[in-house]
C-alpha cells in the first residue's frame, strides 16, 4: 500500500487504513502522523473521513443518574436554605414575644415635617430654573455663532 501520492500528500487508502484502525507497521504510522502534524489539507481529509465513522456509545448512559443527583442536590439546597430562614424567624418571634414587649409603636413625626407636595413644588422650581438657565445658554450660543455659510 502506498502511503503518499506523487504530490506528497497521503493517499486515500492510507487515510482509510488509519480511520478503520487497520494494522500498520510502526514506520508507516510514524510517517503518517508526522505528515498530519503539519499538512492542513491531509488533516482536513482525515477529519472528514473520521466524521463518517460511527461514534462510540457508552454502555450505560449517565443522563438518568445525573438528573437524579441534580434533583437531589436542588432539594437539599432549598430545604437547607429555607430551614435556616424558618429557624431564624421562629427565633426572632420567640425573642419578641418572650420578652413581654407591649407592641410596636411608630415613632412620632414632627408637625412641621415636609410633605410630598412641598417636595414636588421645590423640585419643579429647581427644574424650571435649570431649564431657563439652559435656554439662556443656548440663546447666547445662537447670538455668538457666526452666520452659517452656504446653504441658501
Ligand atoms: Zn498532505
Amino acid at each position: 500500500m502506498d502511503l503518499f501520492r506523487h504530490d506528497g500528500h497521503l493517499t486515500d487508502e492510507a487515510l482509510a487504513a488509519l480511520v478503520t484502525g487497520m494494522p500498520l507497521d510502526e514506520t508507516a504510522r510514524l510517517e503518517m502522523a508526522e505528515h498530519l502534524a503539519y499538512c492542513d489539507l491531509c488533516l482536513q481529509r482525515y477529519t472528514d473521513a473520521l466524521a463518517g465513522t460511527p461514534l462510540l456509545m457508552p454502555e450505560h448512559s449517565c443522563r438518568e443518574s445525573l438528573w437524579r443527583r441534580v434533583r437531589a442536590r436542588t432539594v437539599r439546597i432549598f430545604t437547607s436554605r429555607y430551614a435556616a430562614a424558618a429557624a431564624g424567624i421562629v427565633l426572632a418571634l420567640t425573642l419578641v414575644w418572650g420578652s413581654g414587649y407591649e407592641g410596636f409603636r411608630l415613632p412620632e413625626l414632627p408637625e412641621d415635617r415636609p410633605t410630598v407636595s412641598d417636595g414636588l413644588r421645590k423640585w419643579n422650581e429647581s427644574l424650571d430654573s435649570a431649564m431657563s438657565g439652559l435656554n439662556e445658554f443656548f440663546d447666547g450660543l445662537g447670538r455668538q455663532a457666526p452666520p452659517a455659510q452656504g446653504g441658501n
